[in-house]
């Protein structure tokens, strides 16, 4: 990681420590915006990144458990098999069979799951939209589309229709949102209130040669909020059509800082410095070379 350290990084014998667990993991933005968080708060905290190679998800909980480790941060892979790991699950956690951050309680460890919360908390922030009695449209179907489906829903979207090159994940992930969900085609679009981008077209280049989104900007149109989860880079060729459409475009880097700041709430209790945390993640992704986050 580059850039300067956070003032606080005196560890000593007294340091509470979190982490991040996934492979790869070198380029993790959690460390970053955790210890930029602990140093705004004056916290004697510190995030570190642990490489935990596929199928040593246990081990890490063992560890954690061991070295009596505050929190964690868990991101690809392990997401679905922490949730099988841990003690208990919060009920986003629990619907979604994923976890993204360990929380210790007492001897327990609770799974807790943070994305969806995290999207809600920027599309608000963010651009003052409230989901509630909103037709919303999710391309994708993954992990991250199905916690934004999971949190539109939970904040009283209308309807929410899933766009999917692969039908039956759009009709797993619809059914996340109960009868308020169902699976959508592109058309969708053009009456939605709220589009979210969740497939990783337009990250790092990615469709540079093919699509440049899952579907035609050219059903975007003004009086529309057009989201995308991808934030490096941070204005991707979705949002610049979203943009020249004339709608209100949302890039995926509040849903970044606003899951990690649900995971410091979680681990702290404390409220998280989102100013400071936005400025270490913008910090780190302008100081990366070669097109990749830092
Ligand atoms: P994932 O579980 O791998 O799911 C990817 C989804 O995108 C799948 O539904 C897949 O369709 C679809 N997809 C992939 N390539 C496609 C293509 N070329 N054309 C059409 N659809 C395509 O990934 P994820 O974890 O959900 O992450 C999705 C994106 O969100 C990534 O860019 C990730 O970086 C970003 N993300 C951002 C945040 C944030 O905090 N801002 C948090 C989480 C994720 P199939 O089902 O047909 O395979």
């Amino acid at each position: 990681m580059s850039g300067p350290a956070p003032a606080h990084l005196a560890v000593t014998a007294s340091t509470t420590v979190v982490g991040v667990i996934g492979d790869p993991i070198g380029h993790s933005l959690s460390p970053v915006l955790h210890n930029a968080a602990f140093g705004a708060l004056g916290l004697d905290w510190v995030s570190v990144a642990f490489r935990v190679p596929p199928g040593r998800a246990a081990a890490a909980l063992t560890g954690m458990r061991a070295l009596g480790i505050a929190g964690l941060s868990v991101t690809m892979p392990h997401k679905h098999e922490v949730a099988r790991l841990v003690d208990r699950l919060t009920p986003a956690a629990a619907r979604l069979e994923a976890v993204n951050c360990v929380v210790r309680s007492g001897d327990e460890l609770v799974g807790e799951n943070t994305d969806g919360a995290g999207f809600v908390a920027s599309l608000e922030r963010g651009t003052g939209f409230d989901p509630s009695g909103a037709r919303c449209v999710v391309l994708g179907a993954g992990g991250a589309a199905r916690a934004v489906v999971l949190a539109l829903a939970g904040a009283g979207a209308a309807d929410i229709a899933v766009v999917n090159r692969t039908g039956a994940k759009a009709a797993a992930a619809a059914a996340l949102a109960g009868p308020r969900g169902r699976v959508g085609a592109p058309a969708d679009a053009v009456t939605a209130d709220l589009v979210v981008n969740a497939t990783p077209i337009g990250m790092g280049g990615m469709g540079s040669e093919g699509a440049t989104s899952a579907v035609d900007p050219s059903r975007l149109h003004p009086g529309q909020v057009v989201a995308d989860l991808v934030y490096h880079p941070l204005v991707t060729p979705w949002l610049r059509a979203a943009s020249e459409a004339g709608a209100t475009p949302l890039g995926g880097l509040g849903m970044l800082v606003h899951q990690a700041a649900a995971q410091l709430r979680c681990w702290t209790g404390s409220d998280a410095p989102l100013a400071a945390m936005w400025e270490a993640a913008t910090g780190e992704l302008a100081s990366g070379e070669d097109g990749r986050p830092a």
